[in-house]
Order: structure tokens, then sequence, then C-alpha cells
């Protein structure tokens, strides 16, 4: 029996402010464990919990990026549970009435554009982190009381792939407004997967199970892929679906029973009675609209329309807000955007994976790029030294007209040196001239390469080769 996924997530996004959600600690990576820490996050007995601006006015915007209907009345309210990592034993949470309502995400999957429906974007704190070390087990409260916004979507997804790419354009989007860092490896995004199949034909949602605490995009495809293929056989093997809470092992690449779903009556929602409803005012949410940046798909619609650049290279640049922002200004200041364009998305995108950097974190300048450009353009070097260049800029900055001559870069476009090269060549391969000469194309490609060569690839290649071709014809 062929079976339909029905995949809705619950995003749970760090959100970029200096402070902590309901006190004035901060909220640095990789601080000392408990040191950024105070009665109220640590849910002392009569601390009292202060909202943070900042924190509604990221989520509130966020929820303005993502077409949701922003509730002037909201509120905050106590989610009653015990688990070691939350002091209080209670998570101050929204309930019935969240900032954001409603919204989309619209995502490319292959060649389909889709929206995925929003249900809701809240706001809470996130929890401490408990620490296993062989038989010892500690908790660190540097997280507690971080600012965590959830996003919600509707069971709009049907596949690992729909699934991968919603979280993708989510990042971008949040990356776009400065919402959130967005960093997988500090755990600025996690994830829980609400997953159910049901027979092809039939419209009746099958029994879902919740997938908790996804940490990576790739975890949560991997554990999608499993948790369908996982229910597919229990259903065609005549047993049920248990509603149910699971964990996904990444390690042995399975999703595990962990306990039986909980529903919301069990957490004993109430409002928190030491927090004030927030009000917002239309001319405060009309401010904050004003926030609202360009958002992925419109600036690569723009850098295709103002750069004349192809679409795809629209695409690319435009994913991340730092690589395009990057592009814009050497752009600005070249007559060649698609040159520029091209290094950007070549050798700028493999140096920065090889290195594992950000781009803030490299040497080169949009303006020492613009200059390259120019070097290539005019014919000072040929593309091979503007690649050496390129990596000499990344690592270490500097003019790139200084660096083409003190790396002896500077292209030989001099015919009587290049003719030198070309006889050489031809003297040393007697049997790739005369497979030329016969009519094997191929040969010619071989001697530009020795050309090349044997100027140490400072020679102007197509020089190179109109010289060889007089000679040879
Ligand atoms: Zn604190």
């Amino acid at each position: 029996m062929k079976f339909l996924a029905t995949i809705g997530l619950e995003v749970h996004v760090q959100l970029l402010t200096r402070t902590k959600m309901f006190c004035a600690c901060k909220t640095d990576y990789g601080a000392g464990e408990n040191t950024q820490v105070c009665p109220v996050c640590l849910g002392y007995p009569g601390a009292l919990p202060v909202i943070n601006e900042e924190a509604v006015r990221l989520t509130v915007l966020t929820g303005l990026m993502l077409g949701s209907k922003i509730n002037r009345f909201s509120k905050f309210d106590r989610k009653n549970y015990f688990y070691p990592d939350m002091p209080k034993n209670y998570q101050i949470s929204q309930y019935d009435c969240p900032f954001c309502v409603g919204g989309a995400v619209e995502i490319t999957c292959g060649e389909k554009v889709k929206k995925v429906s929003l249900t809701r974007i809240h706001l809470e704190e996130d929890v401490g982190k408990n620490m296993h070390i062989g038989e010892l087990s500690s908790v660190d409260f540097n997280r507690a009381g971080h600012p965590l916004m959830e996003v919600v979507t509707e069971p709009d997804m049907a596949s690992p792939e729909e699934a991968f790419a919603f979280l993708l354009a989510l990042k971008q989007i949040l990356n776009y407004g400065l919402v959130s860092r967005c960093n997988l490896e500090e755990g600025n995004v996690r994830c829980d997967i609400n997953c159910s199949i049901r027979p092809e034909g039939r419209e009746r949602l099958g029994v879902k199970t919740e997938i908790k605490n996804l940490n990576t995009f790739k975890g949560v495809f991997q554990a999608l892929n499993y948790e369908i293929a996982r229910q597919t056989e229990v259903l065609n093997s005549g047993g049920m679906i248990t509603q149910e809470t699971r964990r996904w092992d990444s390690e042995r690449g399975v999703t595990e029973s962990m306990r039986s779903k909980e529903e919301a009556h069990d957490y004993r929602y109430f409002p928190d009675p030491d927090l004030l409803p927030v009000l917002l005012s239309r001319e405060q949410i009309q401010l904050w609209e004003k926030d609202i940046p360009e958002l992925p798909r419109q600036r690569c619609a723009r850098l295709a329309r103002q750069y004349a650049i192809p679409e795809y290279d629209a695409k690319v640049l435009s994913a991340d807000k730092d690589l395009a922002d990057f592009f814009e200004k050497a752009a600005g200041l070249s007559v060649n955007p698609k040159a520029v364009s091209n290094f950007v998305m070549t050798e700028m995108l493999r140096l920065l994976a090889e290195k594992e950097m950000e781009i803030k974190d490299a040497q080169i300048t949009p303006q020492s790029l613009a200059e390259l450009v120019k070097l290539a353009d005019e014919g000072k070097i040929n593309s091979n030294s503007a690649k050496q260049i390129f990596a000499a800029l990344f690592e270490k900055g500097g003019a790139p007209g200084r660096l083409m001559e003190a790396m002896g870069l500077v292209q030989v476009s001099d015919a009587g040196e290049i003719e030198d090269f070309v006889r050489k060549a031809m003297e040393s391969n007697p049997k790739s001239v005369s497979d030329y000469r016969a009519g094997k194309e191929a040969a010619l490609k071989y001697l530009v390469g020795q050309v090349m060569r044997l100027s140490r690839g400072k020679a102007n290649p197509q020089m190179a080769r109109e010289l060889l071709k007089q000679k040879l014809g």
C-alpha cells in the first residue's frame, strides 16, 4: 500500500539579544559554566522577571516578515513540569495568546514552489543544559532564560525534502532580519517534528508521533526518513501507530520511544502572575514594521535584474545575507559584476568551506576583489594567477596590484617572449605537433598547456593559442 506523509515542525530559535528573556544576564555563547546566571533565571523564590523588549521586537518582526497576524494583546503563561534543567519547575511560555498567529514560508523543493503555513509564533525562555560525564551529572544554567522563539507550522509538509527546504528558507529569513544567528553548532536552532502517514486516497490524518530535540537540519531529514519507513512497516504488517514522543539517536540512525505523549492539560498552564499582559500599540507595530528587510527571494530577483547576472548566481548569492552584502559592495565598485559573482561563487565559497570560516573572518575586502577583477579584465593577469591572488587576499588581505608584482604573476603578453615558449614547447613535443597536423585538435590544448607550464603560468593563454596555431598551421 502507498502511504502519504504529513509533517509539521516546531522550530525553536534562540533570539539574537544581548541579555536573557526576563533578566539582565548575558547570552554570550561559550562562557564558563553557570557564570551567566542570577536569582531570576535560577528561579529563586521572590525573584521577579522583567520582559526583554528586544526579544518581543524580534518575535513580532519575524511575524511581520512571514505575514502573520500580530496580536496586540498577548500574555505569558507558566507551563508546569518537572525537569532537572528547569529550576523553577515551570517554564515561562505563551499558551493561548501568542505574539503572532498564521503566516507562511515559501519553499522551493526541486521545481516545485509551495507555501508552508504557520500556526503561530510565540516567545518563551530556554532551559538549562544537562551534562553527563561518566557517572556524574551536572547542569549548566547559562542557557536557562535565553529568549527562545518557537515557530509552529501547520502539518503542511509531505516529505523530508520539504521539511529540509522549510528549515533552510526559515533560517535565511531569520538571518536577513538579524533575528537569530541560526548557528546550528551553538544550538541556536532546535526542532521538534510531528509526523504521521496515511494511505493514499484517505483524507483523515494518521496517528502522529513526535520526535524531540533535533539540533541539525540533516538530523531532521534523516529522522523523518527513518520514521516514515518505520511507520510504513508497522502499518504494512498490520500493527498500529501509538501516539508517543520519540527521540532521534543519530549514532544508530534510529528513532526510539521516550514516553507517551503529554497533552496540554498535563502542563497545567496558567497566566504568569508576575508578568503583566503585553499590549502593543498600533504605532509600536508600525515602527517595528520599518525594520522589515528585503527578504531573500526579493533580493534574488533584484540581484539578477540590477547586476544582469544569471538567476542561478542570484539565488546562490542571496541565500546568505553576508555573501550577498559582500557581492553587492564589490559589484558596485566594478564594471564587471558577472566576474565578481564568479569569484564569490567559486573561490570565496570554496575557501570558506575548506577553512570552515565565515565571510566576516576573511581578509579580502569588496574593494580588493573589484581591483582584482579589473586586473584580470585588463589582461594583466590570467585566470590562474587571479585565483592565486584571490587566495592570498582571502588569507592576508592587501592590494591586488602589489600582490601581482610580489608574487611574480604579471601576465606575459609580449609576443616575442611567448614565441620563445611556443618554440620550446613544439621542439620538446614533436609527437603532439605531428598529431595536431594530422587533425587531432586535442593536441593543441596539450601544447597550450606546455606553454603555460614553461612560462610558469604567466603567459597570456589566448596569445599562446593564437601563436601556436600560426606556427602549426
Ligand atoms: Zn539571569
